[in-house]
């Protein structure tokens, strides 16, 4: 496993040598968009792009952070500084893993990666997740993988103040090349699902659209809001205990736009469980279908979808994707298709000469197989 020249780098900014190096993957999320918060199931899968954390055990009581894709400026802080409410930028993210990790030692933390940033790859997950297998490493915390996941998500949760669900840490620490994961939001089990692409020929386009619309922070709230009105009208837990017929039954009891939100998040949770069935048998055309229906629920249902989204999943489709989708909250962000690996090219131009006619900014394009989750890469030296 490569270790992205993080270690040169690390002994460049700091003078010495790292104790530790890890790394963490971003995701995508094959299926199951916005039901994590319904108690719904998700498949997200490692993308092959990692983010590194070199960590180095201080004498003292300062921490240093320092990131490549923040111009290599090292962030001094004292560690009894550390708490949810100091103020900082993108370094809250690895002080979030220190507190969420009740860390007592300085440390010196480098960060360098190839997973894009906002891009709805989750490369705050991997962010999180590099630096807590790392620290974990180190100071020979022994959590369990399900346990750094959690504190990784207390970390954005509660240091950072993002109030993000468990999947993406999930993914990142627990994911297994040529697998997407299954994961039970109601319970936090979680499943390993063979998908291997690479073997039918098959590849996961992800198409960034760069386009970042502004509403997402009210919109979440809003749907949220939207599926815990109809779980209260209804009196059921969540929707998970609701069929579509049941739904169908009940919309005199709900309003028009709760029933579309509700429709979204029943369907998305029996698509997810299609989809692992569809894996299991290898038919990627059902696969395809799915992906393309979950769409459909997302821009018409949910409406969390934009035109440079639309774009996208439409153009792969017509130039010949087995199905593709909008990934993440919505409003921006990317979308995947499912392709055939001799198409790439084509399809591309396709995506691209579409964004070109609207006038979008370009998109950028990467493909993944599913990859490994988190690793450690250098193991601590024996004291
Ligand atoms: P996403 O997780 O979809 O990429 P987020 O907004 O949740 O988007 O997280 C992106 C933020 O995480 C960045 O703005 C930055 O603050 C932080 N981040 C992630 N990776 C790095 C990195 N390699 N170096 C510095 N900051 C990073
Ligand atoms: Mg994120």
């Amino acid at each position: 496993m490569q270790e992205s020249g993080i270690r040169g780098k690390f002994e460049e900014l700091f003078g010495q040598l790292p104790d530790v190096i890890a790394a963490a993957p971003g995701r995508v999320n094959l299926i199951g968009e916005h039901i994590d918060y319904s108690d719904g199931y998700v498949l997200p899968f490692a993308i092959t792009e990692r983010t590194y954390a070199a960590v180095r055990r201080r004498s003292d009581r300062l921490v240093r952070i320092a990131s490549a894709q923040r111009g290599n400026m090292v962030i001094t802080v004292k560690l009894d500084d550390v708490r949810p409410g100091l103020k900082g930028q993108w370094e809250r993210y690895v002080l979030g893993v220190l507190w969420a990790l009740k860390i007592d030692h300085g440390v010196d933390v480098m960060i360098d990666g190839h997973v894009p940033l906002g891009a709805g790859l989750s490369s705050s997950a991997a962010l999180e997740c590099s630096v807590a297998i790392a620290l974990d490493e180190l100071f020979s915390l022994g959590f369990d993988l399900k346990a750094l996941a959690r504190l990784a998500q207390k970390a954005e949760n509660g240091y950072v103040g993002v109030p993000c669900g468990i999947m993406d840490q999930s993914v990142a620490l627990l994911a297994k090349p040529g697998s997407a994961l299954l994961l039970d939001c109601r319970d936090l089990t979680s499943r390993d699902i063979d998908f291997d692409l690479a073997s039918n020929a098959l590849e996961l386009l992800i198409i960034d659209t760069q386009a970042h619309h502004s509403l997402t922070d009210g919109a979440y709230a809003q749907r949220r809001a939207s599926c815990d009105s109809v779980v209260t009208k209804l009196g059921v837990q969540s929707m998970r205990e609701l069929t579509l017929n049941q739904l169908e039954e009940s919309q005199d009891l709900i309003t028009d736009n709760e029933f579309i939100r509700a429709r979204h998040a029943v369907t998305e949770i029996a698509r997810v469980l299609d989809a692992v069935q569809a894996l299991e048998s290898q038919d990627f055309v059902e696969l395809g279908h799915l992906l393309n229906a979950s769409h459909r629920s997302l821009r018409d249902d949910y409406e969390v979808s934009c035109s440079e989204l639309n774009t996208a999943v439409d153009s792969a489709i017509s130039a010949g994707a087995l199905g593709a989708r909008m990934i993440g909250a919505g409003f921006g962000g990317s979308a995947i298709a499912l392709i055939k690996a001799d198409q790439s090219q084509g399809i591309i131009r396709e995506i691209k000469i579409a964004f070109g006619g609207k006038g979008f900014k370009p998109p950028r394009f990467f493909t993944s197989l599913p990859s490994q989750g988190a690793q450690i890469i250098q193991r601590a030296p024996q004291i």
